[in-house]
This record gives C-alpha cells, structure tokens and sequence, in this order.
C-alpha cells in the first residue's frame, strides 16, 4: 500500500490560520505581537528566508520590523541593535538570520538575544530548559516535526516508538531527540561516525533524517510501516529540490512519509509564528 503523504504545507497553514484567530483575540485587548528580524549581508538565500518569515508576520496579523544591514556590520553595531531590541517593551521576539558573515561571531550573537524573545529557540538558556524538561523556546524546524506526527498521522501515537534521528546538529537532530524523548519515544541518534547505519535506522518506527545528503536514506534503511520525516532540503544532479530520502522508494514501504518540498519545509516559519505568540503571551503577563 502506498503510504501516507504528510502534508506540511496544510498542516502549516493550519496553524498559521489557528495564530491568526488568536492574534486578533490579543488585538481586542490592545496587544500587537511583535517580531524584529535582522538580516546581516545580501546572502539571496536569507533574503528569501526573511521576506517568507515578514510574509507570515503579515499574514498573521503580527507586527514585524526589519533591520537590513550592510555586510561590513561590525559585531560590535549589531550587539548594540540586539541590545536595544532586548530593552524595548513593544518587541517580543528577536530573530537574526544565520549564516552571519564570517567576521561575526554566531554563538555571541545568540548568546546577546535575551532569551524570553529568542523565538529561534538557539539560546543556551532555551537549550537548556529543553533538556530538563523546563518551559522554554524550542528550535522551530524539530517543534514543528512534532506537530507533523501529531496533526499529520492520525491514530498514531509517538510514546513507546522507536525514533532512530540521522544527524547531530544542535539546530535540528540534538533538539530533535530531545523532543522525541519529552514525547516518551524510545531514542537514538545516529551521525557520520555511526557503524551499519541501515541496520540502525531499520529499528525505527519513526525514522528522521536530517543529514543534508540527497537520497543518503534508501528503502534499505526503512522498516516496513515505519513514519518517515526528511527534514533535509538538497538539490540533485538536476537541481531539482530534494530531500535525504530517496522519496520514491521508500513511500512504497513506509506506512506515513513527508515530501521535500511540501513536508517539513513549510513547519519552521509555522513554528516560528507560533513562538512569537508565546512570547507575547510571555511579555502580557510580566
Ligand atoms: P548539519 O550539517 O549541521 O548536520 C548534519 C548531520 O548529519 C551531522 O550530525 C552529521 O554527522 C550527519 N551526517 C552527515 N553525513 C552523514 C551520513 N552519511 N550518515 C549519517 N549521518 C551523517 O545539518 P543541519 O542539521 O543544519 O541540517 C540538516 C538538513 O536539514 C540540511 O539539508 C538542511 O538544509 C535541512 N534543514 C531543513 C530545515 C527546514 O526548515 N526543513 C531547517 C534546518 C535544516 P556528524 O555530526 O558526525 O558530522
């Protein structure tokens, strides 16, 4: 039986729809959701990324403000920004867009963000209350795998599964795996260094790759009936957008499978928006 498609598009537009709703709720008491986003350089990539995440700012009815600085910004002008948005009231949620130019320092940076308005959940302070269970900002991309195996896969449930993560990364397979195991999943991640990776990923129910190597993931990694989520966004020898999961193959085993384009792709702007809610949820009551 061919498997099921997660539709992370729709699933994204649900949530977005169900922010909208609550946003204007918000709005009848006078309060705006707010989100500054600072883009460092003309990188097209990140432009993109940033006119996505004001289109959704937009859309949702939230409040966004843009910082486009020239690529010669030095560490020191862009603390002093961070600065100032962490001490300003009408803003809850600060987002610098990565990769920053070279001459920066990253993890100064999001060391800089305050952490109750580090929506990017890439705060140590939010890592950190991830990993003990504690209420914080989680990484956007692996929160919004959640959403997809919730809302996505229905009469499925992750507690007791064996979630087998391909790759490390602190952005996705370290939160990825922690948020897994807040779902009481069975977990193990596996990376570059990892020995008989298919016969490791087939224990898996639910197989998540996030790796960054077109097709690395064949049918032979995959149990049959497993829930497949390809977090990886590549390009083939055609240049055509692709995931790390040969998508052809595997849908003919898997019981529930994401598409690259269309799967997680879509989630991370969705979760973005919804901790920008929660931030402002946050500021409400302080
Ligand atoms: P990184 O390059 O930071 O991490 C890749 C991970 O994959 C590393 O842990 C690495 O292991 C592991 N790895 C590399 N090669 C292999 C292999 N042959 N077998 C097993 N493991 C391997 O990437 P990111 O986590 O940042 O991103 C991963 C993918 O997800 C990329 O394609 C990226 O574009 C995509 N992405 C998509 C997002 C979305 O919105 N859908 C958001 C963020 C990322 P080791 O640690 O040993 O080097």
């Amino acid at each position: 039986m061919a498997a099921k498609i997660i539709d992370g598009k729709l699933i994204s537009s649900q949530i977005k729809d169900e922010l909208k709703e609550k946003t204007a709720l918000l709005k009848e008491k006078g309060i705006t959701v707010t989100l500054a986003v600072i883009l460092v350089g003309e990188d097209p990539a990140s432009q993109v990324y940033v006119r996505n995440k004001k289109r959704a700012c937009e859309y949702i009815g939230y409040n966004s403000l843009s910082y486009e600085l020239p690529a010669e910004t030095s560490q020191e002008e862009l603390l002093k920004l961070i600065a100032e948005l962490n001490s300003r009231k009408d803003v809850d949620g600060i987002l610098v867009q990565m990769p920053l130019p070279g001459h920066i320092d990253e993890k100064t940076v999001i060391d800089a963000i305050d952490p109750s308005k580090d929506v990017d959940g890439f705060h140590p302070m939010n890592v950190g209350a991830l990993c003990i269970g504690e209420k914080g900002f989680v990484s956007c991309t692996p929160a919004g795998v959640i959403q997809l195996l919730k809302r996505g896969c229905e009469n499925f449930d992750i507690a007791g599964k064996e979630c087998v993560i391909v790759g490390r990364s602190n952005i996705v397979g370290k939160p990825m795996a922690l948020l897994m195991l807040r779902e009481n999943a069975t977990v193990t991640i596996a990376h570059s260094k990892t020995k008989n990776l298919e016969e490791v990923c087939k224990r898996a129910d639910i197989l998540i790759a996030a790796v960054g190597k077109a097709g690395v993931i064949t049918a032979d990694h995959v149990k049959d009936g497993a829930v497949v989520i390809d977090v990886g966004i590549n390009r083939n020898e055609e240049g055509k957008l692709c995931g790390d999961v040969r998508y052809d193959e595997v849908a003919g085993k898997a019981y529930a499978i994401t598409p690259v384009p269309g799967g997680v792709g879509p989630m991370t702007i969705a979760m973005l928006m919804n901790n920008c809610y929660e931030a402002a949820l946050m500021h409400m009551n302080q």
